[in-house]
């Protein structure tokens, strides 16, 4: 029953501070409104209203619209139904989960492979199960938030490492008790920079100090590797690495995240890991589908080759316009401009010109270090890219950025 409105009035509100929280957020300029997509999520698309070539999606093949994709999940969805109702280890688990864990181990080269709802959920169910309070986890300082998240849920000793630097990690390592049971951790590409984890050299540090190693592929799964299969495989660390991360949301087009490794790891997961145990599993549709992105991987290599030869051209050009892009070895790409504010104002002004590429703050990046990021897709075409550097230049210049 409602409150009678003496009573309504007098009844302080006890989120009130939210408020204020969210004006600082506005005085700073990190306060964001959603953008929102009129059509598919594809290259070139309509956002608020406003024809855009889009450069802010993780949809780095175009696998969100394959026709292959799309005719999986609607046959999944005639003939399983929508909803897989209940979670993996009930009642949840259908022979299209099944079929898709299989293909996975076998695409990733390991044993076994576990589905998680998203690549979050994967990762931070995945430390938070492996790891406990006397552990510790030694992890890249720009690793992931379900990475970091995962740390904090298990309990363990995080101690953090500068970005990329296996020596200061050898000195972290040099200084916890031999006997302790470790984890090494590093993302394979980080998400806001492009850049690849210093994976080879922590291999070598988990290998010197027995430590277990892991390594989150998000935004390297289809983009790295021999048909997409990661950095793991770029680097040629096959066997070396404990426990391989992956999504299935990003090149992989659909939802979902999951990982490889021995099958007494995946048996563990599926008794410890509690977004397995206590989340409902993917609908049939989102399973079938991804099943369907990992044959269009090993099937279409020339998705994964115009991938790059988009990254080289658009990376090329926007350091030939004098933007700062940072040390991104990936189709990420980021156009670092310093302050928050004039990240966000480049990313308005490119977006009143036709291109969606977002801006980022603190905390996702660090103070000083807000950027426009980029991310071209194997589906743009020549010419959306050279509008979408005309557009660069034209908001660079006329904000003072090049
Ligand atoms: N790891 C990294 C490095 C990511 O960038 C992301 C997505 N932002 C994730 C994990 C989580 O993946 P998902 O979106 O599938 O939950």
């Amino acid at each position: 029953m409602a409150l009678h409105p003496i009573l309504a009035a007098m009844r302080q509100d006890p989120l009130a501070y939210l408020a204020t929280e969210l004006q600082t957020l506005r005085d700073q300029g990190f306060y964001r409104k959603l953008r929102v997509l009129d059509e598919e999520q594809k290259a070139h698309t309509s956002i608020d209203r406003r024809s855009v070539i889009n450069l802010s999606s993780n949809n780095y093949l175009g696998l969100t619209t394959h026709p292959k994709l799309r005719e999986r999940a609607l046959e999944a969805t005639r003939t399983l139904g929508v909803g897989s109702g209940s979670v993996r280890t009930i009642a949840g688990t259908m022979d299209v989960h099944m079929q898709l864990e299989r293909k996975l181990a076998e695409f990733k080269r390991t044993e076994a492979a576990v589905v998680f709802q998203s690549g979050f959920a994967a990762n931070a169910g995945t430390v938070a199960a492996i790891l406990g309070r006397d552990d510790a986890i030694i992890s890249d300082e720009l690793n992931h938030a379900s990475i970091i998240d995962g740390a904090r849920l298990s309990r363990a000793t995080i101690k953090v490492f500068p970005h990329r630097d296996a020596a200061a990690a050898r000195r972290v390592l040099e200084e916890l008790p031999p006997t302790q049971r470790k984890l090494i951790i590093s993302d394979g590409v980080f998400s806001m920079d492009g850049d690849l984890g210093a994976l080879p050299a922590l291999c070598d540090l988990a290998e010197e100090f027995d430590c277990i190693m892991m390594v989150d592929d998000a935004h390297a799964s289809g983009v790295f590797g021999q048909h997409g299969r990661g950095t793991v495989d770029h680097f040629g660390l096959h066997g070396r690495v404990d426990v391989q991360v992956g999504t299935l949301s990003k090149a992989l087009g659909v939802l979902g995240g999951y990982v490889a490794g021995s099958r007494s790891l995946i048996d563990f997961l599926y008794h410890r890991a509690r977004p397995f145990l206590f989340s409902t599993s993917h609908p049939p549709a989102v399973a079938a589908s991804c099943l369907a992105a990992v044959e269009v991987l090993e099937s279409e290599p020339g998705l994964m080759n115009r991938l790059w030869e988009n990254t080289r051209f658009f990376k090329s050009g926007l350091a030939a316009l004098g933007f700062d892009t940072g040390a991104s070895e990936s189709p990420i790409t980021p156009v670092i401009v310093g302050e928050a504010s004039l990240a966000m104002s480049l990313s308005d002004r490119l977006f009143e010109k036709g291109v969606f590429a977002q801006g980022i703050g603190f905390p996702t990046v660090p103070r000083g270090r807000a950027r426009v990021r980029t991310i071209v897709t194997a589906t743009h075409t020549r010419p959306e890219l050279e509008f979408a550097l005309d557009c660069f230049k034209d908001a660079g210049t006329e904000l003072g950025v090049i």
